[in-house]
């Protein structure tokens, strides 16, 4: 007995330590089954209705009305809960504490009620079947309520007492031996079944804390495997389900939905210069203020590497461009690293919902296409994805993959095609045009390859094998014929060059003064420097160079002074205007002049008439290129044609 009082004490204090959650749960188990309690709520009262009304006693009459009005309320109670109970799980949201007392109340008043009409079917009826049915149905539902609410003892441990005790009671004033026999019968019962309640009470507690321990844990995880570690933004898993359920809020809503596709610039310079810890501050600054920025309305999330993706409701395109500035505006702040000062840029592709997509896939795909588009165009733009975008994008994209591998696969081959003297009868030397015919796409265009080459990196390898195979080609000919090579400003500034020419010379055998290469005068502007440095490393292993498509840059007549360069060959652009246009012809002998007291050669390219070609006869050009006199062609056809200048050659001598 002592040891019961004081785990009952215990219980008391204990009650207090439970954590939020785990009461939550063991309130949420007295509305768990709301079948058990309705039908204990409509047996007890219909008993103690009928017995009221076969002992036609006014006071039972009046406690059996008490009881089934209870009843009633409390049945309503326990429907009314339990279905939002069970949909959230617990009783999530609402006040527990509050719903605890309001059962507690109804459970107490109703086991008082039942001990109340027991007493009074003891002391006012001598029918011993009554008073059978009052006492076994009260003693019956305590017996099973302490069960039941074991999960909060202290109800159940009351309603336990106010149910059994007043039985006991009205046992015990009626005097007579075997009822108080009864009497203490009912207390040992109610003795027995307190000790019961608390150790059921007890594996109830345990059972619930571990497994409210182990959803704790899986929610931690949970959430940690949906967080970018380096950043503690979204990852991409947490926003494709992010987004999926905003576009689900969003659909048949009048509201537009914005994903701003962020890649940043530079940020490869960063981690190459400054180390990865460098780069990874710099991720996590920037993730850090787009999440202050856009994270409390929005979605902030990294995507892999340095892209970043930000999701936002807003009402318009101004809208969504307003943003889309804010965001380039923070990310080129500069970040604070190891006493440094770290700056990147940002390029975006903006792709709204529901205009652009309502899926997050089309959605995804067309804020990634708008992405390379707005690279395409430099650094620091954004750009908004329109329809006509796919096609255009897609096919470049498929032509960088196909590109990967397409070496191996012998994809590539070479034409050649002849500079001539102004007279147009000697070739001085052949330009190395390159073309692909891929396996799938068909033959492209240079046009339209090199630029995806210079993009993905791939014109470095390419253009060395262009190098190597033209010096092999050109050293089956004649000594007095050039080869000439187009050199993209990547090969122009990578750092091998100079050894890829060289071991091209030796293993082809070729004299160095009979190789010339093609470099655009736009390449030079990029980085001055950089350019004549380049351009003299070639120059110093004897190799000539040749200025391309000169006067389509922006290069002033100035800069030819700079550059050592041996030839200048003007744009065809200029060659086509001759026939029409004076103006061009003055430009044309005006560049020539220059060149020929700069000590450079000229070449004319793209002549196409008999008549261009009469107009630069009376200029002193050096030698002509043009449709006119040859188109490019393949090796064998140049050895053909070499061959046989050379036996006329031979004729005139
Ligand atoms: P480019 O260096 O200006 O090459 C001359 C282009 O003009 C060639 O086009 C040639 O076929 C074309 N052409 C020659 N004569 C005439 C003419 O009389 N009329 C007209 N309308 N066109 C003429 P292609 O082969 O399509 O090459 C285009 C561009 O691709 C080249 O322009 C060059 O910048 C680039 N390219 C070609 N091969 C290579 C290469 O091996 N490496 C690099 N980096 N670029 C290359
Ligand atoms: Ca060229
Ligand atoms: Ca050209």
């Amino acid at each position: 007995m002592s040891g019961l009082i004081s785990r009952l004490r215990q219980l008391r204090h204990s009650d207090h330590a439970i954590a939020a959650s785990v009461r939550e749960t063991l309130v949420g188990s007295l509305y768990a089954s709301p079948q058990s309690l309705v039908i204990g709520a409509l047996t007890s009262s219909g008993v103690m209705t009928i017995v009221a009304l076969v002992s036609g006693n006014r006071s039972m009459i009046l406690c059996a009305v008490a009881i089934a009005f209870v009843a009633g309320v409390r049945v309503f109670d326990a429907i009314g809960i339990w279905p939002r109970s069970k949909r959230k799980g617990v009783l999530a949201g609402m006040q527990t504490d509050r719903q605890e007392m309001l059962y507690r109340f109804g459970a107490l008043c109703y086991s008082g009620l039942l001990g109340v009409f027991g007493l009074l079917t003891l002391v006012n009826t001598h029918d011993a079947v009554l008073q059978l049915l009052a006492v076994t149905t009260t003693i019956g539902y305590a017996a099973g309520i302490a069960g039941r609410n074991a999960g909060r003892p202290w109800i159940a441990l009351s309603q336990l007492c106010f149910a059994s005790l007043p039985l006991a009671v009205g046992l015990i004033v009626s005097f007579d031996p075997l009822k108080v026999a009864l009497a203490v019968v009912i207390v040992l019962f109610v003795v027995a079944m307190m000790d019961i309640t608390l150790q059921t009470y007890g594996v109830i507690l345990k059972a619930t804390t571990v497994s409210r321990e182990k959803a704790a844990l899986a929610e931690y995880h949970a959430a940690v495997a949906r967080r970018d570690d380096l950043t503690g933004v979204a990852n991409r898993t947490a926003f494709r389900e992010q987004f999926e359920a905003r576009l689900r809020a969003l659909s048949g809503a009048d509201r537009w939905l914005t994903i701003h596709w962020i890649d940043l610039d530079r940020f490869k310079e960063i981690n190459d210069s400054f180390g990865h810890l460098a780069g990874n501050a710099l991720l996590a600054g920037v993730a850090h203020r787009l999440n202050d920025a856009f994270g409390s309305t929005g979605i902030v999330a990294r995507l892999g590497g340095d892209e970043f993706a930000v999701v936002c409701e807003v009402e318009n395109r101004t809208a969504a461009t307003t943003i889309g500035r804010t965001i380039i505006e923070l990310v080129e702040q500069a970040v604070h690293h190891d006493g440094r000062l770290l700056h990147v840029g940002a390029s975006l592709g903006i792709a709204i919902a529901p205009v652009d997509g309502t899926d997050a896939d089309t959605l995804l795909k067309n804020a990634d296409l708008a992405l390379y588009r707005a690279k395409d165009s430099g650094r620091g733009q954004m750009c908004f994805y329109e329809p006509l975008m796919d096609e255009k994008i897609e096919r470049s994209r498929d032509l960088a993959s196909e590109m990967q591998g397409a070496l191996e696969r012998g994809e590539f081959h070479l034409m050649f095609q002849p500079i001539f003297d102004l007279a147009g009868r000697r070739v001085l030397s052949c330009e190395t045009l390159l073309r692909w015919t891929n396996r799938r796409h068909g033959p492209i265009s240079p046009a339209e390859f090199i630029p995806i080459a210079e993009d993905n990196g791939l014109i470095v390898p390419i253009g060395s094998w262009v190098i190597r195979e033209a010096c092999r080609t050109a050293s089956t000919w004649p000594v007095e014929v050039k080869i000439a090579v187009n050199l993209s400003p990547i090969q122009l500034r990578s750092a091998n060059l100079p050894m890829v020419i060289m071991s091209a010379l030796a293993s082809s055998n070729l004299a160095a003064e009979r190789l010339e290469l093609e470099v655009t005068e736009s390449v030079l502007l990029d980085d001055i420097e950089a350019s004549l440095a380049a351009l003299d490393a070639i120059n110093r292993l004897h190799v000539r160079t040749t200025l391309d498509d000169f006067g389509t840059g922006y290069s002033s007549l100035s800069y030819l002074t700079k550059f050592p360069f041996q030839t200048l060959k003007i744009d065809r652009s200029f060659i086509a205007d001759l026939e029409q246009s004076p103006a061009s012809v003055a430009i044309v002998q005006t560049v020539i002049d220059l060149a020929a007291k700069l000590g450079m050669r000229t070449v004319a390219e793209g002549i196409e008439t008999q008549a261009q070609l009469d107009q630069l006869r009376r200029t002193r050009c050096d030698a002509v290129q043009g449709f006119l006199l040859a188109r490019p062609m393949p090796a064998s056809m140049v050895a053909t044609m070499l061959a046989g200048e050379d036996i006329k050659a031979q004729g005139r001598s």
